[in-house]
């Protein structure tokens, strides 16, 4: 008898869900509540030093020293009301988490007492020793130290955990040199470029527009198991999924998950951790089932990016965490389930202005049309250009699972835009644009405009399987894994849309230099974007294999593993453009692509080590106690002269299963002596190669050999928690 995993099982199905009381019936009470947001700053802060605050959020305007000792002590009075004893700089280094390193406020003055302090400089800059954070070599090369510095525009918090509360202060976390080593530098440096790139393209329009902020709303997609259970998984607990599991006689195909009324325990964890991301302003709006079973999704209300940001990557850690009062487990894994759909996290962007527009929404006059349309065509021409970018920004191991299968965007970079759209593209493409002599005006200017209709904005189509599709007002980017931190495709995003604009701008600023009508030229450029992105434009069935052959005739890209798709990083064309940017210089982006090709080693190399731990300490000896029992029975039978005929069931179970078993053996032990080869390869790109060339392809052929055994070998001895008790939670 497995003893782990009934032991496991027992407590699963003893599970009651837990009685969860917000603080008040209206969530609007205590929305933000452990926010320093502008109100509360308006109350601790001086009216100078509340100034000097909006000053740096709105204009990038940096805070004086003086100033930053009078936030920091306002700051500090309002933690320590909130019962907060230490502080810390909160930031995303290149691991994925988010990073923290607690110090108290706390500090003994000499004779014996002690205050609670906290100066402008422990605000605005720390020295972490990060000396352990992956860095792709540029720490050590040139200086160990790795500094964090204050972002003034992610307002500061409160975190809870357990007992204690801490005021974390959300931070950049660059070099001694100045380079970045997280992911919230290079995203705040390609927005700024987006900024300005965006405000110079809307001067054409309206003067009045003086900041473009791009705004982001992201759906997240997780799965939920019991603790014990996941607990009695090794390959859960080291590498967030199951290696081996036969897929369960019953799953998704019912499809009545989706959607579906939310089982009580899950109800009371869901109410638990978004009482405590209302409490963090993370504005969680929208909560359901999704397709698989116990795969569930929540979406806040979108926010200025790099806010949405930092709340998406709180609300993972909150998630996690809470879960575990519930006595149960995040997985946050894009493919925790072999045969089931995995988790993706949908990235609704768009660009909306000081004065309220949205850039990417559609208007009623035909000069709001024209901008909407300048924005449109020169994302689609952007993408258009550096799909292989975006492609490289959403790689990772895990999110290789998901692409390119049935249930996830494919590794093709397409755009969606919907039946309407894509008829007002091809007009323009097909309508002659007449020159500026004939004096008309756009709309009835012979350009033939067309008047988008405003029932456009909650008409458009649906398509699930395109991976950039356009929603009424806004781009849903939906191949974004569900683990992943949105700023690496959304500084992409930022970035290359900038260059666009960028170079937008020049070639109409060329054509009216040279007399041209400025609505004649900007449409003129937009008609060229139009005519030059099409091959982007897809809206048939991404899923299918009709549209691989297509899209290979059309030439785009498919690159269906991580580390060929990161070769995007190093393309001349790749440094030009970030290094014109100021978001990442060349070196950066060496390390970028050092740190991404050797994380996506050491994660195969992680889940082979455990993979053949299991084979070996768990499924052999498991097969062959089941193996002697059979042999046992073979035995009794020709003991008492029955042996010929009435032992054949066992004779073939017994063959059946020695099969299946040499099968696991070799093809574990063979795989082991591949990762001996694939670990003296010393390149990094040549070593994630070797890694998922030669070391991956055995992982299905063990996991097949493993799962046929887990069929056929007695329920009562196996010794890992089956698909059909992870997936259905009680
Ligand atoms: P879906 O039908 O795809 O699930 P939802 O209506 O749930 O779409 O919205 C998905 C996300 O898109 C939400 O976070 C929402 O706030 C966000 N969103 C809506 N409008 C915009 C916009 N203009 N820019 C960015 N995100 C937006
Ligand atoms: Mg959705």
């Amino acid at each position: 008898m497995s003893t782990l995993r009934f032991k496991a099982l027992e407590l699963a199905f003893s599970r009651h869900s837990h009685t969860i009381t917000p603080p008040s019936t209206k969530i609007s009470d205590y929305f933000g509540s452990l926010v320093f947001d502008r109100k509360t700053m308006k109350e601790f802060l001086s009216k100078e030093a509340y100034t000097s605050v909006l000053e740096s959020i709105e204009f990038g305007k940096p805070v004086e020293r003086e100033m930053a000792d009078q936030i920091a002590a306002g700051l500090k009075s309002w933690a320590l009301s909130k019962g907060a004893t230490h502080y810390t700089h909160w930031f995303q280094p290149l691991t994925g988490a988010t990073a923290e390193k607690h110090d108290a406020f706390f500090e003994p003055i000499g004779d014996g007492t002690a205050i609670e302090k906290f100066s402008g400089d422990a605000l605005v800059q720390q020295e972490p020793d990060a000396s352990s954070f992956p860095s792709g070599g540029i720490r050590s090369t040139f200086e160990a130290r790795g500094y964090t510095a204050w972002d003034p525009s992610s307002p500061a918090f409160v975190l809870s955990s357990g007992a204690g509360f801490t005021l974390c202060i959300p931070t950049v976390f660059v070099s001694y040199t100045g380079e970045s080593l997280d992911y919230k530098a290079p995203l705040l440096k390609s927005l700024a470029a987006l900024d300005k790139a965006a405000v110079d393209v809307c001067a054409y329009f309206d003067r009045s527009i003086t900041k473009v902020n791009a705004s982001l709303g992201i759906e997240q997609e997780y799965f939920l198991v019991d603790a014990a259970l996941y607990n009695a998984r090794p390959d859960m607990v080291l590498t967030g999924r199951t290696l081996f599991g036969h897929s369960a006689a019953r799953d998704q195909q019912l499809e009545d998950h989706y959607f579906g009324s939310i089982p009580e325990r899950v109800y009371a964890f869901m109410l638990d951790f978004e009482t405590e991301c209302i409490k963090l302003g993370i504005p969680l709006k929208t909560r359901h089932n999704e397709v698989a079973p116990s795969q569930f999704e929540c979406a806040p209300i979108y926010e200025e990016i790099n806010l949405a940001i930092d709340h998406n990557q709180l609300l993972m850690d909150t998630m996690s965490k809470v879960a575990r009062r519930h006595d149960l487990v995040v997985l946050l894994h894009e493919k925790p389930y072999a045969g089931i759909n995995g988790s993706g996290k949908h990235n609704n962007w768009s660009m909306i202005t000081n004065t309220g527009k949205n850039l990417l929404s559609p208007g009623k006059t035909p000069k709001n049309n024209l901008m909407f349309l300048t924005f449109f065509a020169t994302t689609l021409k952007a993408l258009h250009e550096n799909a292989d970018l975006l492609r490289a920004s959403i790689a990772s191991v895990n999110n290789d699972h998901r692409l390119g299968a049935n249930e996830a965007p494919p590794a093709i970079i397409s755009a969606f835009l919907g039946t309407s759209l894509t008829e007002v593209l091809d007009e323009i493409e097909h309508s002659r644009v007449t020159s500026s002599k004939k004096k008309d005006l756009p709309g009835a200017l012979g350009l033939n405009i067309p008047k988008i209709p405003q029932i456009l904005l909650d008409n458009t189509d649906r398509n699930r399987t395109s991976p950039f599709a356009f929603t009424g007002n806004k781009f849903e980017l939906r191949a974004v894994g569900s683990s992943a931190n949105s700023a690496a495709p959304m500084t992409v995003l930022s970035s290359i849309v900038a260059a666009q604009l960028q170079l937008f701008k020049k070639e109409v600023d060329s054509m009216i230099k040279k007399g041209e009508k400025k609505e004649v030229a900007i449409m003129k450029v937009i008609r060229t974007y139009v005519k030059e992105s099409k091959n982007i434009r897809f809206e048939g069935n991404g899923y299918s294999h009709e549209w691989e052959v297509e899209a290979a005739a059309r030439g785009l890209s498919n690159i269906k593993t991580t580390p060929k798709a990161l070769d995007a990083l190093l393309t001349e064309k790749t440094i030009s453009l970030y290094e014109k940017l100021g978001v990442f210089s060349h070196r950066e982006l060496h390390a970028r692509h050092e740190v991404q090709l050797e994380t996506y080693t050491k994660k195969l190399q992680i889940e082979a080590r455990v993979m053949n731990d299991m084979v070996n300490n768990m499924i052999i000896p498991t097969t062959i106690n089941y193996l002697n029992q059979l042999i046992t029975s073979v035995k009794g039978l020709m003991d008492i002269g029955m042996g010929d005929k009435m032992a054949n069931p066992q004779k073939e179970l017994i063959s059946e299963i020695s099969e299946h078993l040499a099968a696991v053996k070799k093809n574990a032990d063979d795989m082991l002596e591949e990762r001996k080869l694939a670990n003296k390869v010393e390149d990094a790109r040549e070593k994630a190669i070797h890694y998922d060339e030669k070391v991956k392809p055995y992982f299905e052929t063990i996991r097949y050999h493993v799962d046929k055994l887990e069929l056929l070998v007695d329920d009562t001895i196996w010794p890992l928690p089956k698909f059909r008790e992870l997936l259905f939670i009680k």
